[in-house]
This record gives C-alpha cells, sequence and structure tokens, in this order.
C-alpha cells in the first residue's frame, strides 16, 4: 500500500515520495486577515489539518507552514472603512482565525509566518529576480516578467496565448506585457509601507507564498495546497516566481487543490456576498459536526452548503458516539449477565475490525477519500451495536477484542480530527456534562421516593431543551435529540 495523490502540475493520481525520506514540508495558503472566515475559507483548513494528521498517522515527519496575508489591498481597505490601523486590524483577525480553527479541531500549523514579518526575504527575492532579467523597475513599482519564463501555464494547464486572449485589455502602460503583475507596488498617501531599493512601498501578494514557502521549506518541497481558486493567477504566478528566481524545479513536487463551497450551485464567495460566517453557522452547529460535514465529501468535490447535510451529520457523529459510548460501558460493567454470547458475534465483528483497519488506510491511501473513510466507522459502528445487543457477559476474548475496537475506533477517528469523546464539543467547558450527570442524580432519587411529579418535571424540561433521557438497565442516559 502506498499513497497516492491527485497533482493538479500533472493532472493525475501519482504515488507519493516525499523530497526527503520520512520527511514531508507542505505550505498552504493561509487566508488575507481583514474578516472572519466564512465556510469556504474553513473547507481547506480543515482538508489540509486532515492531510496532515494522516500524514503522520503513517510516520511521516510533517512541517506544515501556513501564512498569513496580514497586508493588502483589501485589509488596507476594510481598515479604512472602520477606521483602524491595518496592520493592528490584520492582527485582530488573525487571533479571531485561531479561535475558528480550534473549534474545528484544526491544530496549529508547525510555523504560521505573516507577510509583515518577513519584509527582508520578499525583498531578498525579488531582488534575485531582477538580476536575473525576471523583473523590472518601473516608477517605484517592480513587476514580474511573464514572457521571460518560459514554463508559464504549466500549473493551470494554459498556455501565454490562451491566457493573453482571455484577458482583459491592461490600462497599466507602466507593464511591458499585459500579464506581468507586480512583485512590489510603491506607497500611496496613508497606506503601509517599506523601505526598499525601490523606495517605500509593499510587496504583492503573490510574492509572499514564494518567499515565505522558501525560508521555511527550501527550494524544493512536497506539498503545496489551497483552493481550486487558488490555481490561476496565485499559484501559476509563485511557480513562475520561485523557479526562476531559484532555477530550481520543481518548486512544490505536488499540488493539492480543494473544491469549492457552492450555494445553489454557486461558489461561496465574499465578493459575491453569498457567504456563511464561520461564526455564524458556529451559533448553530459545534464546530466537530462542521468538521465531519466537511469531510463527509472527497476533497477535490464541491459541496452545496445546506442546513440540511449539517444537520444529517450531526446525527451521523452521534451515531458513532453513542456506539463508541455503549461500548465504553459493556467493558465498564463486565456485562453483568452469565449468559456467554455465540462466538459468531465475536468472529463477526473481529472480521468487520480488520476490514476498517485495512480499508480505512486504503481509503485515504486513495487521494485521501475521507467519505470512504467515514462510511468505514459507520460500517464498524453498526457490527459494534450488533454485537452488544441483548443480554450477554463478556467472555476474556470478548473482553480483548471490544478493546482493541474501542481504541482502534478512536484512534481512526482521531486521525480524522474528530473526537468520539460524548460531548466533545457540544460542551465547551466541561459544564454540560457535570450538570447533567447532577440533573439525571437527582431524578433518580426523585423516582426512588416515588416522586413522579418531579422526575417528570425534569425530564418534560430537558426534553424542551432537546435533550432526552433514556432509562437503560445500566441507568438513565441522555442524548441531544
Ligand atoms: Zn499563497
Amino acid at each position: 500500500m502506498s499513497l497516492r495523490l491527485y497533482n493538479t502540475l500533472s493532472r493525475e493520481k501519482e504515488t507519493f515520495v516525499p523530497h526527503k525520506a520520512g520527511r514531508v514540508g507542505m505550505y498552504v495558503c493561509g487566508p488575507t486577515t481583514y474578516d472572519y472566515i466564512h465556510l469556504g475559507n474553513a473547507r481547506p483548513l480543515v482538508v489540509f489539518d486532515t492531510v496532515r494528521r494522516y500524514l503522520e498517522y503513517v510516520g511521516y515527519e510533517v512541517a506544515y507552514v501556513q501564512n498569513f496575508t496580514d497586508i493588502d489591498d483589501k485589509i488596507i481597505n476594510r481598515a479604512k472603512e472602520i477606521g483602524e490601523d491595518p496592520i493592528a486590524m490584520a492582527a485582530r483577525f488573525v487571533e479571531e482565525y485561531h479561535r475558528d480553527a480550534k473549534a474545528l479541531n484544526v491544530r496549529p500549523a508547525t510555523v504560521h509566518p505573516k507577510v509583515s514579518n518577513h519584509m527582508a526575504e520578499i525583498i531578498a527575492m525579488i531582488r534575485g529576480l531582477e538580476e536575473k532579467g525576471h523583473a523590472y523597475a518601473m516608477d517605484g513599482d517592480v513587476y514580474f516578467s511573464i514572457p521571460s519564463f518560459k514554463d508559464y501555464g504549466k500549473l493551470s494547464g494554459r498556455s501565454l496565448e490562451d491566457l493573453q486572449a482571455g484577458a482583459r485589455v491592461d490600462v497599466n502602460e507602466r507593464k511591458r506585457h499585459p500579464m506581468d503583475f507586480a512583485l512590489w507596488k510603491g506607497a500611496k498617501p496613508g497606506e503601509p509601507s517599506w523601505g526598499s531599493p525601490w523606495g517605500q512601498g509593499r510587496p504583492g501578494w503573490h510574492i509572499e507564498c514564494s518567499a515565505m514557502s522558501r525560508k521555511y521549506l527550501g527550494d524544493t518541497f512536497d506539498i503545496h495546497g489551497g483552493g481550486q481558486d487558488l490555481i490561476f493567477p496565485h499559484h501559476e504566478n509563485e511557480v513562475a516566481q520561485s523557479e526562476a528566481c531559484t532555477g530550481v524545479a520543481p518548486m512544490a513536487r505536488y499540488w493539492l487543490h480543494n473544491g469549492f463551497i457552492t450555494v445553489n450551485q454557486e461558489k461561496m464567495s465574499k465578493s459575491l456576498g453569498n457567504f456563511f460566517t464561520l461564526r455564524e453557522i458556529l451559533k448553530k452547529f459545534p464546530g466537530d459536526v462542521i468538521r465531519f460535514y466537511l469531510l463527509s465529501t472527497h476533497y477535490r468535490s464541491p459541496i452545496d452548503f445546506d442546513d440540511g447535510k449539517l444537520e444529517a451529520a450531526q446525527k451521523g457523529l452521534q451515531r458513532l458516539r453513542t456506539s463508541r459510548r455503549l461500548l465504553a460501558e459493556t467493558l465498564g460493567d463486565g456485562g453483568k449477565a452469565d449468559t456467554a454470547r455465540p462466538p459468531e458475534l465475536r468472529e463477526k465483528l473481529a472480521e468487520q475490525w480488520l476490514a476498517l483497519k485495512n480499508g480505512f488506510r486504503e481509503a485515504m491511501d486513495d487521494d485521501f477519500n475521507t467519505a470512504l473513510a467515514l462510511s468505514m466507522l459507520f460500517d464498524l459502528a453498526r457490527e459494534v451495536n450488533t454485537f452488544l445487543h441483548g443480554a450477554y457477559g463478556l467472555t476474556p476474548e470478548d473482553r480483548t477484542l471490544l478493546q482493541q475496537v474501542g481504541e482502534g475506533f478512536d484512534e481512526l477517528a482521531g486521525v480524522l480530527g474528530v473526537d468520539l469523546a460524548e460531548g466533545a464539543a457540544a460542551a465547551d467547558d466541561g459544564a454540560v456534562d457535570g450538570l447533567m450527570n447532577l440533573l439525571i442524580g437527582i431524578r433518580a432519587e426523585a423516582r426512588k421516593k416515588k416522586d413522579w411529579a418531579m422526575a417528570d418535571r425534569i425530564r418534560d424540561g430537558l426534553k424542551e431543551l432537546g435533550i432526552v433521557i433514556e432509562d437503560t438497565p445500566q441507568g438513565a442516559r441522555w442524548k441531544k435529540s
């Protein structure tokens, strides 16, 4: 078994071979921090966090770099609108971003470089391009000369002629070629700027990622990721800048791009105004449900946003958690009954467990097929439920198997960043669990004293809050309905 992934550069699935054995360098374009992120921005976060978790799970040491674009026209304009300093406002949204990432159980990257802290590297790279004849200065701006890089278009699969035919007529007469793009922009009054060989100014968007990926991962690294909307021009320009500057190709060996989130088949984006911020969605659904929902579709396929599918994801995740909890409870009380299970039940569960262990790896090795991996977790949950059904005791063999299955369940769900502990994210601070146990205890006492009115009041009151109490031979349990 080996990992195969779809490489945008070759437009086919390739076997993954890292540049240095046992290590993976991965760069993913992070957000431009001028607002809260929307669901479309949250998808690459979850997708590449899962890619990273899986690479680590199979034994790679992963250096994961995700940048923040904290200097940009959008930032400057927004800051002007709200009367805040652009750098301070961007820093504030970086903090908000970390909060959102945490809600989605996305681990912090190894490094989160910010553009504002990497001006020296950016300027050095532009100087390098200038010296090699790939860039030219014009009235305080510096442009990348596209005709100087013969491989331009190789990532997006378009030729320079195609691109020119489709390009809008560019009124900027300072550029030698209409497709040339800015590496450095001369300062305008009232904007943040930095000193450079070309005067005060600030970098263009594309050069930032070339400079920061090079600094942390070198001239060639393994995986470069981002949303499909970044393939052109952003990633195409990154390739041109990096490879023209270093003379080393490829800049990244594998290019991975996640699909869009659409609303009524239209791409969710800030500019179209058809977006939901993650914060809005987090008011209705816990972060782990949103993560589960995003992973239920293969990362390259589009997802059409739909509340109903989020609800289905919530129910699905709850089903897995219920099975996991029943399994733990059975192990805990030792299966009180004396009758042993028919051995076929154990054999079937053992079989399903083995199928999952192998199948999960196969699914993830096939270009990170999280949708298939999740469906296998459901198959196992069903088998666990069948096994636990009925009043049987546990033989030592049953116990060993259940322990393995329980640990395996947690481990594989963990690779997807899903925590199967009941109420893991729903209870932000763990207080909900404590409160529920307290209420269940009070209700049990009321029932003992035959105070049915009190017991019913607790049950009905919780029902109104969407919490159901189930009475079982092992005592009362609660779940969200
Ligand atoms: Zn980038």
